[in-house]
């Protein structure tokens, strides 16, 4: 019997969780905030991008430059993805869905296992370069264009990233079920994201907005 009312129980609770997109995607708004300069190529790169993979609306905000608060110098002049997370959840206004932040400066964050130790060696792990960095779910992520620019296939990586953070944000986890899912990790290698297609997977699909 308590298997039967735990099964019933689990039904119910994934019957009522539904899609994670609750609102009909055009009326989505996400807002990107350019931190320092991005050129306007790149900005309607990512806007054309976002609006064609999800059918969001997007809004673009005037840049600005990121707060002496978020700036740290351990290895290199960069800003703490995390804060910036933290700030843009205060500034987002409450007409927004979701705020990208597009950084031409470099990013990181501190690297940590499950149990919430720093990664070890400590000395890699604690100031750790990232791409992009999105809450799961949450109201904002951020993507940094600066460790990107000077690479080889920068803007199909940059829409891949973008795509992918914002996926986060909407509650989609990193995803094994698709070999070429834009929601795999990239475990650290960037050459792992041109294994990628600028796609979700059935299963991430089916996530997002139920069954189709
Ligand atoms: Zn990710
Ligand atoms: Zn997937």
């Amino acid at each position: 019997m308590r298997i039967v009312s735990s099964f019933f129980l689990l039904f119910i609770l994934t019957a009522c969780n539904g899609p994670l997109l609750k609102k009909s995607p055009e009326k989505v708004v996400v807002a990107i905030q350019p931190y320092g300069k991005i050129p306007p190529a790149i900005m309607d790169t990512v806007t054309k991008t976002l609006h064609d993979m999800y059918g969001f609306q997007i809004i673009v905000y005037p840049s600005k430059e990121l707060p002496k608060s978020a700036f740290i110098n351990i290895k290199s002049p960069r800003y703490r993805a995390d804060s910036i997370l933290h700030m843009q959840e205060r500034w987002k206004p409450d007409s927004v869905d979701y705020l990208m932040g597009l950084s031409q400066y470099d990013i990181s964050m501190t690297d940590r296992d499950k149990n919430g130790n720093i990664k070890k060696p400590i000395s890699k792990y604690k100031d750790w370069g990232v791409f992009g960095l999105g809450s799961c779910p949450g109201p904002t992520c951020v993507v940094s264009i600066f460790r990107l620019r000077k690479r080889e296939n920068y803007i199909d990586r940059l829409k891949k990233i973008v795509v992918h953070e914002l996926g986060h944000n909407l509650g989609l986890p990193h995803c094994d079920d698709g070999p070429t899912c834009v929601m795999r990790d990239a475990n650290e290698n960037i050459k792992n994201i041109d294994k990628e297609k600028l796609e979700l997977c059935p299963s991430c699909k089916k996530k997002l907005y139920g069954e189709q």
